[in-house]
């Protein structure tokens, strides 16, 4: 189906090619029938599911922050898209104004405002009967009373109107000076070019759909609605009809009808926006921009930085004229250039330098400018006899090694970002310029900040498209290796003989090739057959054993090569399959492609292999493909959240690849092949590891896979992208989430089966919403669940509801998750974050948990939530008695040993008493708004002692009026154990005196001081501490601490007291002064103000086996 914008081009042309006399402009009534098209399903789509809920969302902090709201509106049809929005929105209009030419509407539009759509309106809507001009001219001041308005709406229509720019300049200053926010929104059919004017924010609804019946006169009304004219005689008439029939697309569900693909834009324009200062340069001109889809589009500004200060220049510009910004690298993405944006264009930022290591080529550096491409970097490394694994093309460019970078060399040495050490990046939120990892001196700015912690370089390595502008990079590079490029092409009559020769080629030669080695596979049509194409990539000088293994496999199942090339790090770019033997090479001539991938393990079980070869069966053009690259060796060497790159784990990069020609730009082939591109994505996603976040943007087609692109890095991403790019300035990246809120409290409820884990959580959560709580119950079983029931097909609903049928496939489920694990390890924390990103409520429940030591676990994935267990007890006979005489007791009992959970309850008696006990006693505390008090106490300090700190003043609760008391109030009452049991109450300097010495005064309980080493007399024990973790920052690194010997009585239970607890060094120093002055472990508690669970204290505690000892926390916080 062809877009309406190319029908469009098409209807014009032919009228201007015939030689009837002519045509005329649209009556008010044909415009009117046209018109109705848009407001029917399936077009009405785009307005319920685009432009309402978006405009909603826009206007949101505008009405929030306004009592009154004035609204000008130009073209708004027979009745305003605005009475749509909510009852709270609507309200808050107190003034109306419209321009609509169409006499028809007008007056359908007076009878609409009969009915008050707008309830708070101050005089009767203002209802022009004619075409908009605005009143103000940009280059005079308009006069004070210059009408003004909160928000200008042109709603598609701005079609015709000459010098589009200069209407939306004017119409700018009819936006009120003060208060600031007032917005001109523009919704328009995808298609709209508005040359110089910067826009704050565009957004798309690609997949609208506009059906016309199959009928002449149907056929006629419309045509003449989208050519804008009416066609005068009968045989333009009839060839628009053709036309129509010709681009459209009629399928066999509704054969009597046609439709049309109708993308949507909405560009959104502030006060600030304005002319933009630097002339738009024609992209056709810069030929720069390869995507085909962003080449049709206008920017608003094109900005060319020659040097670092340029680019800081730019991005200061961009922010204050609250500009979204796009950066061109290669321009192989639809990303790099979005209508109305400023787009900063990298090519002239394009050095290559080569630092030789003075004595091995190991440590060699590779620092690239971002304006490179591929090929210029392989080409400078090959002077020196080195390479940096990058891409298979050329001509891609910085969006391949910040988003991944898969190529010949990855199962060598990882992937691009892997190779990544340091960078130099522009930051899109000041302006400054900052330096992170290791940066050769002589390549870093000399105003660079240099960041000590590396978070901003984990992101860069994989989602590095997301956090600001990156002006170079750091590579470490590697020897160039000769490569010997082998290719088959094989032909087939059916899939059944092509899969089992996929399937062979995936078990027997490519798992059993080494690192230096990989074989990728084509399958595509040609002539009419299928065919598979296998390229081998071999790198060593010598054939090692194991590749004569696989090469003597490879010549049995896939017969002799067709060619073998021995060629150099330039030369393998043109050995690519694609480029040298399908369709011809290259598609035989020009062509356009839309590409989407996806990770893909075990191709040769759940029917991959099979589902593949379906999928091209089912290309919609000839030159369609899927291109499988692949992976293992060192790309999954590197454990998944070691780089923002999360998804490691899997044997082959499927590339799914719609081809046209390119002369069917915007026609149906193109359509067809995007629609073919995400159907086979949306079949593959749930039986893949993962999806490559290069080229995804804010398509909404691109959601599912965005949500898998980063594997369980996604919530630490989200908050770097708070943290780096806050104002959402580079928005045409890859879609990260906003930072989900997690619930303020995940209780993780575990326990033998029969002990009442459901039944105590379920009693819980009512109690809670009886105190006006929210709180939810999840199992983390049933993300299990839905998997197994995916790939074995068992009855979802009854495995979650049906108790007889769970109990039949129990050990099944049980043996799937076993198996699963092991091939993903981190499985328990993605499914332990799937199900508290599901939850939308304070305080979430957590049933059928099996990990050991949970909390030691997972507590720094959730950092912002308090996260305890409660283990629920109940005696042998009682659990079997709730079970049933036929379930199976298959719960896991190695929770005990070096760990306790928070808190044990004991479930013997019926009823809810025990768990109405516990929720007063442990739960109810953990939710007080007095804790919620203490928090707001707790100012926050950005950027102290260090960049990028957010430090958390902890001791300044101190210093605020009420705070101390409040804080040891929360202490005494929160602590599980008996205050009267407790001989001392530990406390180390400085933080822990303060508030030890205030709570051991209320509990009448005498301090036990633990100072640095020498300021205590003698007798003393000492230990060796590591310093804390923001005393490490300034520098020291080692120091004792010393306790009086006898000051803690035999056999007596002590409390340490402390103010942090963050990588938990401090804690097991003074555990082991404990155990050294003779303190049995399992006397000790522990009490901290705020724990900061992200450096993962709890682990380290664990580690040095102190995993039984009781933690309570009152307060946590993200990282510090
Ligand atoms: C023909 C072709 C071959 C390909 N081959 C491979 C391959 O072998 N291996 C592989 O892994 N991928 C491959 N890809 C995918 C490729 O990695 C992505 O398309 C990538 O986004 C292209 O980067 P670019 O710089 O060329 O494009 P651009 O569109 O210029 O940039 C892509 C994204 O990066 C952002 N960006 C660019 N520069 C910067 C910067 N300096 N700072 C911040 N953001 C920036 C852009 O704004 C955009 O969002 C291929 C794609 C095509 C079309």
């Amino acid at each position: 189906m062809a877009t309406l914008d190319t029908l469009k081009k098409a209807l014009m042309k032919k009228a201007s090619a015939t030689t009837s006399t002519g045509e005329q402009s649209l009556s008010d009534e044909q415009y009117s029938t046209g018109f109705d098209f848009f407001l029917k399903e399936p077009a009405w789509k785009a307005y319920r599911d685009f432009i309402i809920p978006q405009l909603s969302q826009l206007l949101g902090p505008l009405f929030q922050s306004r009592l009154r709201i004035s609204l000008l509106e130009i073209g708004p049809g027979p009745r305003s898209i605005l009475g749509h929005l909510p009852n709270d929105q609507k309200q808050k209009i107190t003034k109306y104004t419209a321009f609509e030419p169409n006499r028809l509407f007008a007056s359908k539009l007076e009878d609409w405002f009969r009915s008050k759509p707008f309830p708070s309106l101050e005089h009767a809507a203002s209802i022009n009967h004619s075409a908009f001009t605005p009143h103000v001219d940009l280059y005079k001041t308009p006069s004070p009373q210059a009408e003004r308005f909160d928000v200008i709406l042109f709603c598609h229509s701005m079609y015709g109107m000459e010098q589009k720019h200069r209407v939306i300049s004017k119409t700018l200053n009819m936006l009120p000076r003060r208060p600031s926010g007032g917005m001109v929104v523009v919704f328009h059919r995808d298609g709209l070019q508005i040359e110089g004017v910067t826009a704050h924010r565009t957004l798309t609804f690609p997949t609208g759909v506009v059906t016309v019946p199959d009928t002449d006169n149907d056929l006629d009304s419309f045509a003449q609605f989208i050519a804008g004219s009416a066609a005068q005689d009968d045989a333009l008439r009839a060839s628009w009809r053709d036309l129509c029939r010709e681009l459209g697309l009629c399928d066999t569900a509704h054969p009597d009808k046609i439709s049309f693909s109708a993308p949507e834009i909405m560009v959104v324009f502030t006060r600030t926006s304005s002319y933009t200062g630097w002339p738009t340069q024609s992209v056709k001109e810069m030929k720069a921009v390869k995507n085909r889809e962003a080449c049709r589009r206008l920017p608003g500004a094109t900005l060319q930085p020659k040097d670092i200060a340029s680019i800081q220049n730019r991005v200061q510009w961009a922010l204050c004229k609250r500009t979204g910004v796009t950066v061109l690298g290669g321009g192989h993405s639809g990303h790099c250039l979005w209508p109305s944006i400023s787009m900063i264009d990298m090519r002239l930022l394009n050095e290559v330098h080569v630092i030789v290591a003075k004595n091995t080529m190991s440590g060699s550096l590779v620092v690239a400018e971002s304006g490179c491409s591929t090929g210029d970097i392989i080409r400078k490394c090959l002077e020196y006899g080195l390479t940096v694994p990058l891409g298979a093309r050329p001509s891609v460019g910085a969006g391949l090694w910040l988003q991944g970078g898969i190529g010949h060399l990855s199962r060598l040495h990882g992937l691009a970002c892997d190779a990544i050490v340091g960078a130099v990046v522009v930051s899109v939120d000041s302006g400054k310029v900052f330096s992170v990892g290791q940066v050769p001196d002589q390549h870093r700015p000399r105003d660079a900040v240099q960041l000590e912690d590396n978070n901003l370089l984990w992101g860069i390595k994989g989602a590095g498209t997301n956090f600001g502008i990156v002006a170079s990079v750091t590579f470490k590079a590697y020897p160039a290796p000769t490569y010997t490029v082998r290719n088959w092409v094989l032909s087939f009559n059916d899939l059944a003989t092509a899969g089992a020769k996929l399937r062979e080629f995936d078990s027997l030669i490519a798992q059993g090739l080494p690192k230096s080695c990989s074989a990728d596979a084509y399958l595509f049509w040609n002539q009419d057959r299928l065919h598979i194409g296998v390229t081998m990539f071999e790198t060593s000088a010598v054939t090692s054993c194991v590749t004569l293994v696989a090469l003597t496999r490879a010549y049995k199942i896939l017969g002799p090569e067709r060619s073998i090339q021995i060629v150099d790090s330039m030369g393998v770019f043109d050995t690519e399959m694609y480029m040298s033997e399908m369709h011809g090479g290259h598609g035989g001539g020009k062509t356009s492609s839309f590409k989407r991938c996806l990770f893909l393990k075990n191709i040769g079980e759940n029917d991959i292999a099979t589902l593949l070869l379906k999928a091209i069966e089912s290309r919609p053009t000839a030159l369609c493909y899927l291109h499988l690259l692949q992976g293992g060796g060192a790309i999954s060497d590197v454990p998944a959240d070691a780089t923002a790159f999360g998804c490691r784990d899997w044997d082959f990069a499927c590339v799914i690849t719609g081809v046209w020609p390119r002369d069917q730009d915007g026609n149906k082939q193109a359509t067809a092949a995007v629609r073919w591109v995400y159907e086979i994505a949306g079949i593959l996603l749930p039986l893949s590891t993962g999806a490559y976040g290069a080229d995804l943007g804010p398509d909404p087609r691109d959601a599912a896979l965005a949500a898998k692109a980063f594997g369980p890095n996604l919530v630490r991403l989200a908050r770097l992208k708070q943290r780096w790019d806050p104002q959402n300035v580079l928005s045409y990246a890859c879609p990260l989430p906003t930072p989900p809120k997690d619930p303020k409290l995940i209780v993780l409820v575990t326990g033998e089966s029969g002990a009442g884990k459901d039944f105590c959580a379920a009693v819980w959560t009512s109690l809670f919403t009886k105190n006006n709580i929210t709180s939810c119950v999840s199992s983390i079983s049933d993300v299990t669940k839905r998997a197994y029931a995916t790939a074995t097909g068992a009855d979802l609903n009854r495995l979650f509801g049906d108790r007889d049928y769970k109990e039949q496939h129990r050990v099944a489920l049980t043996t799937f998750f076993q198996n699963q694990v092991k091939q993903r390890p981190q499985l328990p924390q993605e499914h332990f974050l799937e199900v508290v990103h599901g939850a939308n409520s304070d305080v979430l429940f957590i049933t059928g948990m099996r990990d050991k030591a949970p909390v030691v676990a997972f507590s720094h994935l959730v950092p912002e939530s308090n996260l305890v267990e409660i283990r629920i007890e109940a005696s042998e006979e009682i659990r079997r008695a709730r079970r049933g005489l036929e379930a199976v007791d298959d719960t896991h009992k190695d929770n005990e040993g070096n760990y306790s959970p928070s808190v044990t309850i004991s479930n013997n008696s019926d009823g809810k008493s025990a768990a109405t006990a516990a929720f007063s006693k442990h739960l109810l505390p953990l939710m007080l708004p007095s804790l919620q008090r203490l928090k707001d106490m707790v100012r926050q300090i950005v950027d102290f002692p260090k960049t990028d700190i957010n430090f958390r003043h902890i001791l300044g609760v101190s210093q605020s009026r009420g705070g101390l008391s409040l804080c040891i109030s929360l202490l005494q009452t929160h602590f599980t154990g008996g205050w009267s049991q407790i001989s001392s109450i530990v406390c180390v300097e400085t933080g822990g005196f303060i508030f030890a010495s205030a709570l051991a005064l209320k509990v009448d309980v005498p301090l036990a001081l633990v100072r640095e080493g020498g300021k205590l007399p003698p007798p003393v024990v000492s230990v060796a501490k590591d310093v804390s973790h923001i005393s490490g920052l300034t520098g020291n690194k080692e120091q004792m601490i010393e306790i009086e010997v006898g000051v803690i009585p035999k056999g007596r239970k002590v409390v340490i007291v402390d103010d942090v607890m963050a990588t938990g060094k401090t804690l097991c120093a003074l555990l082991k002064l404990l155990i050294k002055v003779g303190v049995d472990v399992k006397d000790i508690f522990v009490m901290v103000v705020a724990e900061f669970p992200f450096h993962k204290g709890r682990e380290l505690l664990y580690k040095e086996g102190f995993g039984n000892v009781s933690l309570q926390s009152l307060l946590v916080f993200r990282g510090a």
